[in-house]
């Protein structure tokens, strides 16, 4: 599949008993307009854009509604955490020391996120389908 738009949003809440609350996280990525959910709680699962939940009960499952994940959208959890990281933690420019962001086109295809004061590329995207 051919990554034409990605967007990707988090929440996180606590679900299970008062008593025993359980902390979750949820990841929602949107791949060329297509919605894929990917909640890891006390209970972990993924869900797909045709609305179909595939759960995870069994401990051992967990690496495969990762990789089934991963297949879809190209991230598997750790991929999730650090795309989101690199978004809203982005480290500071190496030039300049600034932590804001803009994106470019650079050659047709290509994205460039670029340092917000200086103008430096911090790193590049390309996509084949924007050019054929
Ligand atoms: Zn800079």
């Amino acid at each position: 599949m051919k990554i034409v738009e990605r967007r990707i949003y988090n929440k996180d809440g606590v679900e299970g008993p008062k008593y025993d609350p359980y902390g979750w996280v949820e990841y929602t990525l949107l791949v060329n307009g297509k919605r894929f959910v990917y909640h890891l709680g006390l209970a972990e699962w993924i869900r797909l854009p045709n609305n179909k939940r595939i759960d995870m009960t069994i401990k051992r499952n967990g690496k495969i509604i990762d990789k089934i994940f991963e297949k879809l959208t190209g991230l598997n959890f750790l991929g999730l955490e650090k795309a989101w990281e690199r978004i809203h933690n982005p480290k500071k420019c190496k030039k300049c020391g600034s932590k804001k962001r803009k994106w470019m086109n650079g050659f047709p295809g290509e994205t460039l996120e670029v340092c917000g004061k200086c103008d430096r590329i911090i790193y590049s995207h390309f996509d084949e389908s924007a050019i054929m």
